[in-house]
């Protein structure tokens, strides 16, 4: 057959989509799929079936990632994997990661009907617990499957007092033998994500597909701010060292700092402590927590180290003390060049696209680890994610889902030999 002919059915995918959008938490609010809960079984249950019928051998990894498998003509290759996640936030949506597990399914389904064999090995991932867990680990599965879950986080519990390892083992995990099963550099050729964007941009500059450039780091700070608390009535405006006075103009300065680069930055400061928070104190001390995220690491730097300056000479001017502390600081991931070519071609082929970065980690962040990434966004209406609002065209996700599966026959066919039996 022609491959140009891989075209999916929108309404395959849209009912796929909303069978899955049936295993919810009726308790909690919009779509509520948390994982290690029977709802998420039996999501779980029904992606198996669908997965053998569309001709993958299943399985369920040591770290309880949900696996299906099609040989390729040459099944040395190490094999492209599509996936994403089916876990949802409490009170999510029924798309973010679910149209990229999804994805695959109805590429499976695909090469199923047009008989079409792939010279690389195919596997369909649905990996474990994407979302923020109760356990404080995000990335779960995918952390599993690449060696960077570690045995202290293995022994995290949750409120509960679960252990996490105990919730991957009765999900079907080997969490005993993981660290040896664990994947290495190498162990994928490609890995091949289709998610919404969770972001207004596509939406605004009317296009349907997002070609994602990379995957930002993220650098966070905690930084206090020392003034003096006293009588809010008896301490006149002048004699003041006020902490929060001076937090807002910081603040500001942080902000504006964030905003003279385009899009190439973002920078938030999300948390916030002051002291003593009285109606009738002055503030004696603010403690604080901002983030930069950028896929230029020295953007970053540059960023807080020229705002670090200006933080410091506005609270000198005010008689304050700034303290500051790095808390973390990940790498982005970036998309290498070849991939990212592939990945546009894979798009031109459906519909008109353009460049942006990825905002949020994935389990693309953690699959980086074993081989190059590339991933497709999608339209989310307003921008909106995390919440029952949460929407993307069906035709858009269509779109998608044919975007990756001319990327998967591009790669596929580019790296030597055609593919054709
Ligand atoms: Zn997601």
């Amino acid at each position: 057959m022609d491959k140009a002919q891989l075209k999916p059915d929108e309404r395959r995918i849209q009912s796929a989509v909303e069978a899955l959008a049936g295993f919810v938490d009726e308790s909690k609010p919009g779509w509520t799929r948390r994982p290690f809960t029977r709802w998420y079984e039996e999501s779980r249950r029904w992606l198996t079936e669908q997965m053998t019928e569309a001709g993958l051998a299943v399985r369920i990894d040591a770290a309880s990632n949900l696996i299906g498998r099609l040989p390729g003509t040459d099944d040395t290759l190490p094999p492209i994997v599509i996936g994403s996640h089916t876990d949802t936030v409490t009170g999510g949506g029924r798309f973010d990661g679910i149209i990229g597990v999804v994805a695959g399914l109805e590429i499976a389904r695909l090469l199923q009907e047009s008989g079409y064999r792939l010279r690389h090995p195919l596997e369909i991932v649905d990996f474990t617990a994407e979302e923020p867990s109760e356990f404080g680990i995000s990335t779960i599965g995918s952390r599993g499957m690449v060696g960077n879950l570690s045995e202290a986080m293995l022994e995290q519990k949750d409120p509960n007092g679960l252990v996490l390892r105990e919730a991957l083992d009765s999900i079907g995990g080997r969490t005993s033998e993981m660290a040896a099963e664990a994947r290495k550099p190498g162990d994928a050729a490609l890995y091949l994500e289709l998610h919404i964007e969770q972001g207004p941009v596509l939406e605004q500059t009317g296009h349907k597909l997002g070609a994602v450039t990379g995957i930002v780091g993220i650098h966070r700070h905690r930084i206090i701010i020392e003034g003096a608390p006293n009588h809010a009535g008896t301490t006149p405006m002048g004699l003041r060292a006020d902490a929060l006075a001076g937090f807002c103009e910081i603040g500001l300065a942080f902000e504006r700092h964030c905003s003279a680069h385009g899009r190439d930055a973002v920078g938030t400061i999300g948390r916030l402590a002051n002291e003593p928070n009285a109606s009738n104190v002055v503030p004696g001390r603010v403690i604080f927590e901002l983030e930069i995220r950028s896929l230029d690491t020295e953007l970053s730097d540059a960023i807080y180290a020229f705002f670090s300056v200006e933080a410091r000479e506005i609270a000198d001017k005010r008689g304050l003390v700034f303290l500051e502390e790095q808390l973390s600081k990940s790498n982005p991931v970036l998309v290498q060049p070849e991939v990212l070519a592939l990945v546009e071609k894979g798009c031109a082929s459906v519909a008109p696209f353009i460049r942006l970065p990825s905002g949020a980690g994935h389990d693309a962040n953690q699959m980086a680890v074993i081989g190059p990434i590339g991933m497709i966004f999608v339209p989310s209406r307003d921008g909106r994610s995390h919440c029952p609002e949460e929407w993307t065209d069906y035709g858009d996700t269509t779109a998608g889902v044919a975007a990756i599966a001319a990327a998967m026959l591009a790669f596929d066919g580019d790296s030597g030999g055609s593919g054709d039996e």
